[in-house]
């Protein structure tokens, strides 16, 4: 049967007979369903329309893995070959068998996971594409999984997904929201992948957290406290958001940036 797909987040939804009525993940407060209404996909529908899988070097040992023309919310995929299996982070909304071959020519993939649900994409698409990859979810959002499946592994506060790469649960945007550790990024200098745990602005010298980035929800300070607290122990310089990259010194500039949202929201305006 087909995978439904929803238009508006591009994440994959069970192969019933009819797609469900609507998009959970879409009708949350922190996404949205548009103006023409819940409408939904499919695979073959998205490649008629010209929708391909795209595989970049980005640096060493990372290439992006991601869907052109953008669909969906539009994050770019990352595959990380860490020396011990790939892992492939934040998979698009889509694949297609030239997306299979490059990833297959690059290692294949041993690992899925993603900072939080709305970026998982087509994750168990990939995962059957490649032995049934474990697919990392985080405990805390188990109830936003749109597509059960035995790939899915729950995890909660720290979880080793391959040797030396952690995944690191910080809270804020979702209960289960979460960074991935690539100590050996950035050429030894240590790369972290956030996704939407730590969004980073147009400037890319300031990063942001968010309960919604859509709708503009703001976190309280706890969580924000609680995002800096999580990230400052690990060695990163170099940072991976779900569109945009700091190529280097983002460990200061997360510190700066978080200390600043939480002047703001104490009321005291920052320089
Ligand atoms: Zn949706
Ligand atoms: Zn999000």
């Amino acid at each position: 049967m087909t995978v439904w797909t929803c238009a508006t987040c591009a994440i994959e939804h069970p192969d019933t007979a009819a797609p469900p009525e609507i998009c959970e993940i879409c009708a949350d407060e922190r996404q949205y369903i548009p103006a023409g209404g819940q409408r939904w996909t499919t695979r073959e529908e998205l490649a008629a329309a010209g929708h391909r899988i795209r595989v970049t070097e980005l640096e060493p040992r990372l290439h992006a893995v991601e869907a052109v023309p953008e669909l969906g919310i539009g994050q770019r995929g990352l595959l990380i070959r860490s020396g011990h299996g790939n892992i492939l982070w934040e998979p698009p909304g889509y694949i297609d068998d030239a997306g299979l071959a490059a990833v297959r020519a690059l290692g294949g993939i041993a690992a899925i996971s993603a900072s939080h649900p709305h970026l998982t994409g087509s994750s168990i698409q990939w995962s059957h594409a490649f032995g049934n990859a474990p697919v990392y979810v985080a405990t805390a959002d188990g109830q936003w999984i749109r597509r059960p499946d035995p790939a899915i592994r729950l995890w909660e506060g720290r979880a080793e997904i391959l040797p030396g790469m952690r995944m690191i649960q910080c809270g804020g945007h979702f209960a289960g929201s979460s960074v991935l550790h690539w100590p050996a990024g950035a050429a030894g200098r240590g790369a972290l992948l956030t996704g939407d745990t730590i969004g980073i602005g147009a400037d890319r010298k300031s990063v942001n957290a968010m309960r919604s980035y859509v709708n503009n929800i703001p976190l309280p300070r706890k969580a924000i406290q609680r995002i800096l607290d999580t990230v400052s122990p690990l060695e990163f310089d170099r940072l991976y958001g779900a569109f945009r990259v700091i190529t280097a010194d983002a460990r200061p500039i997360v510190r700066r940036s978080l200390l600043r949202y939480m002047d703001w929201l104490e009321g005291i305006p920052a320089e």
